[in-house]
């Protein structure tokens, strides 16, 4: 039984690892095709040719740490890395808690290190080259430990408390689990953005002048506080330019980044945050929140009937079955249900994005919206022309046409 299971997980390994490059392949496939009417202008010539070779760079990119990573996944797997890691923790101490933590501690920090070097080209020569990067050494440092801080913290944290209510509750322990993640996840959607965000970056509210009294007239409009809205200082890492909504109840908020303020026109920057302000309205964060909070409650009652399993643990090689090790296998077992899973999300989050365009164009100004998305694809050389299977799996967005031709009809 171990066996078959210890194959299965290859295969999904491989069969995703295959997967991924093939949608990757048509995707490039369709560069340099030719743009329809509504595309043209976006980018000047010179502008276009950039954009073609930025994107063929990170293609080439993606493939070599796409490959490396998927090797050593594999290598993991096939020579029971998984269980040596395992040995190490047992080593260092009797206690299934600490053990985990040594686990997972040593796996995070270890695939960390070796994406390292990855994440240096990509932002010190790809990003650098292309005119976007900001991010000095000293920032890039500082936000790994962040980083790592936070992971032990947050989820060193979770995990134990997770263990912990296993060993007190058994079979039960789903519905625990479940509660306490749940607890945490609206705790973190609603705090997010007071404990989390300022550790990386600068969040203030919108200046006095022409931008905050046009951004009042409409916000007051549309019932949203403008206390609610504020500007991050994302020119810290990137030129890139980006919006957001996020939070729930009294804890949520617009956020603007200082570059999009810096390249829009007042009427795209109202445009744009009345797209947030349409996610406010149709409610995407409760229901985003709603429906990962019911996944989480399936993923812990189809892994509570497993986690016993010596199987699980036979199949990493590992003859003693323990939650971290079960957990591993789970995760990929699981994979292929949360790939299609994936799929419905992005889905709705497309259809979501529609809802909030509407919004925009019903409430403020259609032109004004398509003019700021045209401007924020050439500024970030976003792809014209993306494959539509690899949208239909990978896109959280509708892609720029779309988005312009749905816009179209609102246009007065
Ligand atoms: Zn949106």
């Amino acid at each position: 039984m171990y066996e078959t299971l210890f194959w299965v997980i290859i295969i999904i390994i491989i069969l995703d690892f295959l997967f991924e490059n093939y949608l990757d392949y048509l995707n490039t496939k369709k560069m340099g095709s030719p743009l329809p009417d509504e595309l043209k202008g976006i980018y000047d010539e010179e502008k276009y040719a950039k954009q073609q070779a930025y994107q063929k760079e990170n293609h080439k990119f993606g493939m070599i740490t796409g490959t490396f990573s998927f090797l050593i996944v594999l290598v993991m797997f096939v020579f029971f890395g998984f269980a040596f890691v395992d040995g190490i923790a047992w080593s260092l101490t009797r206690h299934a808690i600490v053990a985990a933590m040594i686990f997972f501690g040593i796996i995070m920090f270890a695939s960390d290190i070796l994406a390292l070097p990855f994440s240096v080209y990509d932002i010190f020569v790809i990003e650098e080259k292309y005119g976007f990067n900001k991010t000095t050494p000293k920032i890039f440092v500082f936000d790994r430990i962040k980083g790592w801080l936070i992971g032990a913290v947050i989820g060193g944290g979770m995990l134990a408390l997770i263990i912990f209510i296993y060993q007190k509750t058994q079979n039960m322990f789903w519905i625990y689990a479940w509660i306490a993640v749940a607890t945490f996840s609206i705790f973190m959607t609603m705090f997010y953005s007071n404990l989390i965000v300022p550790l990386f970056n600068k969040q203030t509210p919108l200046e006095e002048g022409e931008l905050r009294d046009k951004i009042e007239d409409f916000a007051e409009k549309t019932g949203f506080k403008l206390d609610n809205i504020f500007v991050i200082n994302g020119s810290k890492r990137s030129t890139k330019a980006n919006a957001y909504f996020t939070g729930i109840g009294a804890k949520k908020r617009i956020v603007l980044y200082d570059t999009l303020i810096e390249e829009m026109e007042t009427d795209e920057i109202v445009a744009v945050l009345a797209h947030e302000i349409g996610h406010y309205k149709k409610k995407h964060i409760t229901q985003g929140l709603i429906i990962s909070l019911v996944q989480t409650g399936v993923v812990l009652f189809i892994f509570s009937l497993l986690i016993d399993n010596p199987h699980l643990s036979r199949a990493l090689g590992v003859e003693e079955p323990n939650f971290h090790i079960g957990l591993v296998a789970f995760g990929i077992l699981y994979s292929p249900v949360s790939f299609v899973l994936g799929i419905f999300m992005n889905q709705l989050s497309r259809k979501n994005e529609y809802q909030a365009d509407a919004f925009a164009a019903e409430s403020y100004d259609a032109g004004a919206l398509a003019s700021a998305l045209k401007k924020l694809s050439q500024k970030n050389l976003s792809n014209l022309t993306p494959h539509p299977l690899y949208v239909f799996f990978n896109y959280s967005h509708p892609p720029l046409f779309e988005r312009l031709m749905h816009l179209k009809n609102f246009e007065k």
